[in-house]
């Protein structure tokens, strides 16, 4: 039995029918497989099983009040996966499909993810099945608070600091960060993506779409290339779908779609600065930002269809997990796709992974392409930590930077006989800062 096949039938063991947890495990061993079998250290402390494993799962129930006074029941999570190389760090989401595996692989890419950036920060991920999806303001903040009153016994500005993910945004995090605070007496950056008046950061809303485009411009012009005129297919409505439609429509390109769970909006054109923008303004007010959009500007809606079929240079999934199948991979191909960008985490399933990778497409993967966002949070905690606050421009500049060496870095350990595998750099970059911590700080 081959090392990685050992690993694999033990985690299969450890993980039953826990799909995605497997799925993210797998396609990270596979890459790092062969360090960790060249290094004695990291197999005399058996590192490899061990960061396979969540160091805690928290595991609780929300009990609160809708606005017709009855009693609503969720579940609650905090994966709190490794705080190796820093307080746990990761986003919260309330999905109706939350579970204990998609929380875990969440945990888990967080961690690889977070030690790509060169910060201090841990992995972690949360959330509940909670769906906000018409549900009213007062009873988004009331489930906020119930959730809270659990977490906040395992979370702190040194312990374990959450953000947000899908369906968690400022509004939310406000109401958590209230909760937080009126319980514990608190000023503290216990939270990121807090708002600008209470300790947020600049640029922390647009960062992991901004930070996307930095990147397929860093990924570029390692190739002597340019984003001017490049048509970008984008998934997704959501925070990191329009951000990044709106930094590659400043920076010259052309955006032709956005998506939701119902079907996709292609604008053969290209959207315009100013429609994304007011898309952005307007999305509180609007049940659906895309009929909206398509009200005011036009357009084709694709009933029931994501954007894969549409003819694109880059294909940039930004909704959620396992949007992007083989089959949707051969029809991007078909139509010429040069370069797949995550912005979702693991957006694109195992099988179309590897028929990019089998064509020569470049594909980075979503813990190197989306990282801006938790890179900013990182910036937000310190700033929190020294009371005090960067400008815009300042963070704008960091988070291209950070981008850059994002980049560098999975060409440093991604580059075989001349070729480059920006998911096979991502890998071995993070196991290995991953590992040596691990290594150091013994058993
Ligand atoms: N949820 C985001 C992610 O997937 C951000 C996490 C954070 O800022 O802590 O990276």
């Amino acid at each position: 039995m081959s090392a990685y096949d050992k690993l694999e039938d033990w985690i299969s063991k450890q993980n039953p029918g826990q799909d995605e947890y497997l799925q993210a495990i797998r396609e990270i061993a596979r890459d790092v497989i062969d360090v960790y079998e060249a290094n004695e250290s990291y197999k005399k402390y058996d590192v490899l099983r061990r960061l396979c494993m969540p160091e805690r799962i928290i595991h609780f129930t929300v009990t609160w009040l809708n606005d017709n006074q009855e009693v609503e029941i969720n579940q609650g999570w905090r994966v709190q996966h490794s705080g190796l190389i820093g307080p746990y760090k990761g986003g919260l989401r309330f999905h109706p499909t939350v579970n204990e595996s998609i929380l875990k692989f969440l945990a888990f890419e967080q961690c690889f993810k977070n030690a790509l950036t060169g910060m201090p920060i841990g992995g972690a991920k949360g959330g509940a099945d909670f769906d906000p999806r018409g549900r009213s303001e007062a009873e988004v903040m009331r489930f906020c608070q119930a959730f809270m009153i659990e977490l906040q016994h395992h979370i702190g500005p040194n312990t374990d600091v959450p953000a947000g993910d899908i369906n968690v945004g400022a509004r939310e995090i406000g109401f958590l960060y209230g909760e937080y605070r009126g319980i514990h007496n608190l000023f503290s950056g216990t939270l990121t993506g807090k708002g600008l008046s209470f300790g947020g950061s600049h640029v922390r809303t647009e960062a992991t779409g901004f930070g996307l485009i930095y990147m397929l411009r860093a990924v570029l012009a390692h190739q002597g290339k340019k984003i001017n005129g490049l048509v970008l297919g984008v998934s997704g409505a959501g925070n990191v779908a329009m951000h990044a439609a709106l930094k590659g429509i400043q920076l010259g390109a052309k955006v032709i779609s956005l998506s939701n769970s119902r079907g996709c909006l292609e604008y053969p054109e290209g959207f315009r600065e100013q429609d994304i923008e007011w898309a952005i303004d307007n999305k509180p007010d609007h049940k659906n930002v895309l009929t909206a959009l398509q009200d005011k500007i036009g357009g084709t809606w694709h009933d029931n269809k994501t954007p894969w079929h549409l003819k694109m240079d880059v294909a940039l999934p930004c909704a959620t997990q396992n949007e992007l199948d083989e089959t949707d991979a051969k029809a991007l191909m078909q139509n010429g796709v040069n370069y797949v960008l995550e912005g979702a985490n693991m957006p694109c399933t195992d099988e179309a992974r590897q028929r990019f990778e089998d064509n020569q497409i470049v594909y980075v993967p979503g813990k190197a392409a989306n990282a801006g966002g938790v890179a900013i949070s990182g910036l937000e905690m310190s700033q929190n930590a020294g009371f005090q606050r960067d400008s815009f421009d300042q963070i704008d500049e960091s988070l291209q930077q950070i981008m850059q060496t994002i980049h560098d870095q999975m060409i440093e350990d991604g580059t075989k006989d001349g070729k480059v595998n920006y998911a096979r750099g991502a890998n071995i970059a993070g196991f290995r800062r991953l590992a040596d911590a691990m290594v150091a700080q013994g058993i």
